[in-house]
């Protein structure tokens, strides 16, 4: 049986890890914050005091980091690579931009360490269910040792191409969900304000030509999903700060390659005013806060 390190047990990572778990790997566990680390070793996980130790004569290392300088910082500022051993596969699972995933790749390749990204998208739903998708950057042969551990966290498997390429398909789909929710926010208050019931509405656009993720799994107006976000305060989900950094990471993208993406920049602008507002760490989808005040 593999040896696996997961590093980074945060609201995707825990649970990702958890299905490890279940799945009967042998798992060691490490996170900056200790109570992440304590519900996997509650559940069968050894708990190492680092990175480092994580990975000691590890099979395969698992990552889940907020962002480019967290995974930049262990990989390459920590030099995590001289821990690892040679021919083991790193299967970062991170969004981060497309460049730093293609520095981190080179480096552990310079080590003769196999790496994928395999960023992932589904939300912290899906990473509870098993049921996440995986966008994945790297060689076939790299992404079939990947596959049967991907399987136990997620129900669709992406190969998008060489490495770095899963972060660029990540970065797309990321920006379209940004621009979905605030559009999403911004129907409900309308039809509100004009006296429609949220939970009517929202049946009606969820069979009508309107209807996307937001409306079908992830409604923002409190109370009209009991599972979702918006109906627990806004809690847990997918932080608004995270997804500034991808809305950053699309525009950074559009920069680079002389795109043009306005509605990607007018949610990126809407989202980081949302997050000077205090609003950094409740779910993306209290976007719909910014439309009930201009409302009110
Ligand atoms: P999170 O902030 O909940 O978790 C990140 C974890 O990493 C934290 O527990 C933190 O303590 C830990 N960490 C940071 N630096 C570390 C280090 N050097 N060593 C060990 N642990 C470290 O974030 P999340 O919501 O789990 O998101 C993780 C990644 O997944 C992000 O890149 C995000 O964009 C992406 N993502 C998130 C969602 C979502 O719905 N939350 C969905 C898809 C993708």
């Amino acid at each position: 049986m593999s040896q696996i390190a997961f590093i980074g047990l945060g609201h995707m990572g825990g649970p990702m890890a958890m299905n490890l778990v279940k799945a009967g790997y042998n798992l060691k566990v490490f996170d900056l914050v200790p109570e992440a680390v304590k519900k996997l070793t509650d559940a069968g996980a050894q708990a190492s005091s680092s990175a480092s130790e994580a990975v000691d004569n590890a099979d395969v290392i698992i990552s889940m980091l907020p962002a480019s300088k967290h995974v930049e910082g262990l990989y390459l500022t920590d030099n995590l690579f001289d821990s690892i051993k040679e021919g083991s596969l790193v299967i970062e699972c991170s969004t981060i931009a497309a460049e730093s995933a293609i520095k981190v790749a080179n480096a552990a390749k310079a080590k003769g360490i196999r790496i994928i990204d395999a960023p992932v998208s589904g939300g912290t739903g899906g990473a509870i269910a098993g049921t996440l998708t995986f966008i994945v950057g790297g060689s076939s042969d790299d992404l079939s040792t990947a596959t049967p551990y991907l399987e136990h966290m997620g129900s669709n498997i992406f190969h998008a191409g060489d490495n770095g390429a899963g972060q660029v398909a990540k970065i797309c789909n990321n920006m379209l969900l940004g621009i979905l929710m605030a559009g999403t926010a911004e129907a409900l208050a309308l039809g509100v304000a004009n006296g429609l019931d949220p939970h009517v509405l929202s049946d009606i656009i969820s069979k009508s030509s309107g209807r996307n993720w937001a409306t079908e799994l992830y409604n923002p107006w409190p109370g009209v999903m009991q599972q979702a976000p918006a109906s627990k305060n806004y809690e847990g989900g997918f932080g608004v700060d995270l997804m500034l950094k991808d809305l950053g990471l699309a525009a950074d993208s559009a920069l680079k390659s002389n795109s043009s993406t306005p509605l990607g920049e007018l949610a990126r602008n809407m989202y980081s005013i949302h997050s000077r507002n205090g609003h950094g760490l409740l779910d993306f989808s209290s976007i719909l806060k910014m439309y009930r005040k201009l409302d009110s």
